[in-house]
C-alpha cells in the first residue's frame, strides 16, 4: 500500500523514525503544487499545522507518546467547527463565522495526536452530489480535473485522493461521504446512526447526519473511528457505548460470511461497467469464502424519493437559525423581517433555497400527511426490508455511484438528475445503519468505481472485515 497511510506515519513518528514536522511538510508541498488545479480547501491551515507537528515531535522527543494519529495529517470538511478557525459549510452566510468551540470529533484527533491541514471544500450546507453548489467554486477530480470530485464532501475526498492529507473526516446524510470517496478512488464509511458524536457538525438533516473517515486503506477507516466513535454526552443522539474495536480482527477475512447483492440497487439507472465491478467485487468475495447471494430490499427504490422530503424538511428547520441576527451574514435593513428576508436572499445560494422551500413545503398545514408523512412511513418500509434482509444475510452489496465522475456542468441543469445520484447511498442512511464505499478498479472511462458494503446496526466490524477483502483482491 502507499507509503502515507495514517497508521504507518502514526507508527514512524511514535517510534521517532520520522518527525512529524516532515511529514507534515511533505504534505503541505503536494498542496502547493496542486491546489491551484483542484481546490480540495477552503482554508489551509499551514502555519497551524506545523506548529502542531513540532508540538508532536517535541512530546516524543520527551518521551510521550502523542497517540494513535501522532503527526498524522488530517483535512476536516468546513461544516465541523473549529475553534476560532473560519467554519463556513462553503455558504456566504456563515462566510466569517468562527466557532466557539471545537466539534467533538476534533478534540477528540487533535488528543490523538492529529494534526490539522485545512478545512475542506463542500457544496453549501452539504446539500449536493458535485462540490458545485460550493459557494466559493467547485472541488475537482485529481484523476480527470475536468470532472467533479462528488459531494457534499467534495473537498475531503480531494485532499486524501491527491495526498494533501493522510485522512479526512466528511458528512454523510445521504451519500456525501460514500459517493465522492466512488469517485476519487479512496475509502469512505458512513458509520452507524450515533456511533459518532454530532456535537460540533452544522446540522443538514438531524435524522439523517453522521460524521465519517476517507481514507487510503480499509485500516485507516478503521482506526479514526476507534478514535472518533463512542458515547459523548455533548450529543443526545450518541449511542452510549464506548467506542467499537475494529482492528482486532480485521483481517480475520469472510469465510461463511454470507453476503447479499442487493438486486434492486443493482440494475436500473446503473451504468453497466460499474454493475459490471459491482460482480466482480461480488465473485471476489465468494472466491474468499463468502456464500453470495441476491438479496431484495424493495422498498429500497424509494428511498430516493423519501429523502427528498425528510432531509429538506429538517433542513427547512435546522437552517431557520440563519437569520442575521444571530450570526452570520446579516444585511440590514428597517424591520427585522426585512433583515431575515435580505440576509437570507443574498446568504443561500439557490440549491439551499430550493430544499428549504421544497421542506416548508412537506411541512405546512394541508401537504404534511400527503408528503412528509408518507416518506416517513416509506421510511419504516426500508427499515422493515432490511431488518428481513440481514435475516438472510450478514452484508449487502451494491454500486456506490450509478456513474464514474461527470465532467463539471454536466449535470447541474436538471436537480432530478443530481439527485439521482444518491440512490444507492440513502437507504442506509434512511435506516441508521452503517456503510462503506471501497475502491474497486475503473469504469469504461478508466475513472475510479466504489462498490458499497452495507451493514446492519453496529455491524461495523463484520463490514470492515469484508471491506478489508475487497481492498486487498481489487483490480
Ligand atoms: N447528495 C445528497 C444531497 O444532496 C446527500 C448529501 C449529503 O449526504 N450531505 O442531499
Amino acid at each position: 500500500m502507499s507509503a502515507t497511510t495514517a497508521q504507518e506515519i502514526a507508527a514512524a513518528v511514535r517510534s521517532g523514525e520520522r518527525s512529524a514536522v516532515e511529514v507534515v511538510r511533505e504534505h503541505l508541498d503536494r498542496v502547493s503544487a496542486r491546489e491551484g488545479e483542484l481546490h480540495a480547501f477552503n482554508l489551509v491551515l499551514a502555519d497551524e499545522a506545523v506548529a502542531a507537528a513540532e508540538d508532536v515531535d517535541r512530546r516524543v522527543a520527551a518521551g510521550e507518546d502523542p497517540g494513535p494519529l501522532a503527526g498524522v495529517p488530517i483535512a476536516l470538511k468546513d461544516n465541523l467547527a473549529t475553534r476560532g478557525i473560519p467554519t463556513t459549510c462553503s455558504s456566504k452566510i456563515l462566510a466569517d463565522w468562527r466557532p466557539p468551540y471545537d466539534a467533538t470529533v476534533v478534540t477528540r484527533l487533535r488528543e490523538a495526536g492529529a494534526v490539522f491541514v485545512g478545512k475542506t471544500n463542500l457544496d453549501e450546507f452539504a446539500m449536493g452530489s458535485s462540490t458545485e453548489n460550493s459557494a466559493f467554486g467547485p472541488s475537482r477530480n485529481p484523476h480527470d480535473p475536468s470532472r467533479v470530485p462528488g459531494g457534499s464532501s467534495g473537498g475531503s475526498a480531494v485532499a486524501v485522493a491527491a495526498g494533501f492529507a493522510s485522512l479526512a473526516l466528511g458528512s454523510d446524510t445521504g451519500g456525501s461521504i460514500r459517493q465522492p470517496a466512488a469517485l476519487c478512488g479512496v475509502v469512505g464509511v458512513k458509520p452507524t446512526y450515533g456511533m459518532v458524536s454530532r456535537y460540533g457538525l452544522v446540522a443538514f438533516a438531524s435524522s439523517l447526519d453522521q460524521i465519517g473517515p476517507f481514507t487510503t486503506t480499509v485500516a485507516d477507516a478503521a482506526l479514526v473511528l476507534e478514535v472518533i466513535g463512542g458515547h459523548d454526552p455533548m450529543d443526545s443522539t450518541s449511542i452510549p457505548q464506548a467506542a467499537p474495536a475494529l482492528l482486532d480482527g480485521l483481517d480475520r477475512g469472510v469465510e461463511g460470511l454470507r453476503i447479499g447483492i442487493v438486486r434492486e440497487l443493482n440494475d436500473e439507472g446503473i451504468d453497466a461497467d460499474v454493475a459490471g465491478r459491482v460482480a466482480e467485487a461480488a465473485a471476489a468475495l465468494e472466491a474468499a469464502g463468502a456464500i453470495v447471494g441476491e438479496a431484495s430490499v424493495p422498498a429500497a427504490t424509494l428511498g430516493l424519493s423519501a429523502y427528498y422530503l425528510i432531509a429538506p424538511a429538517e433542513a427547512s428547520s435546522n437552517l431557520a437559525r440563519y437569520d442575521g441576527i444571530r450570526y452570520g451574514l446579516r444585511v440590514d435593513g428597517p424591520t427585522a423581517g426585512d433583515v431575515f428576508e435580505r440576509t437570507r436572499t443574498a446568504g443561500f445560494g439557490a440549491e439551499v433555497k430550493r430544499r428549504i422551500m421544497l421542506g416548508t413545503y412537506a411541512l405546512s398545514a394541508g401537504y404534511y400527511d400527503a408528503y412528509y408523512g408518507k416518506a416517513l412511513k416509506v421510511r419504516t418500509l426500508i427499515l422493515r426490508d432490511f431488518a428481513a434482509a440481514y435475516e438472510q444475510f450478514d452484508l449487502l452489496l451494491s454500486p456506490t455511484s450509478p456513474c464514474e465522475a461527470f465532467k463539471l456542468g454536466d449535470k447541474t441543469a436538471d436537480p432530478l438528475q443530481m439527485y439521482m445520484n444518491d440512490v444507492c447511498t440513502i437507504p442506509s442512511n434512511l435506516a441508521g445503519q452503517p456503510s462503506v464505499s471501497v475502491p474497486f478498479g475503473t469504469g469504461d472511462e478508466g475513472l475510479p468505481v466504489g462498490v458499497q458494503l452495507m451493514g446492519p446496526t453496529l455491524g461495523e466490524a463484520t463490514m470492515l472485515r469484508a471491506a478489508a477483502v475487497l481492498e486487498a483482491t481489487a483490480p
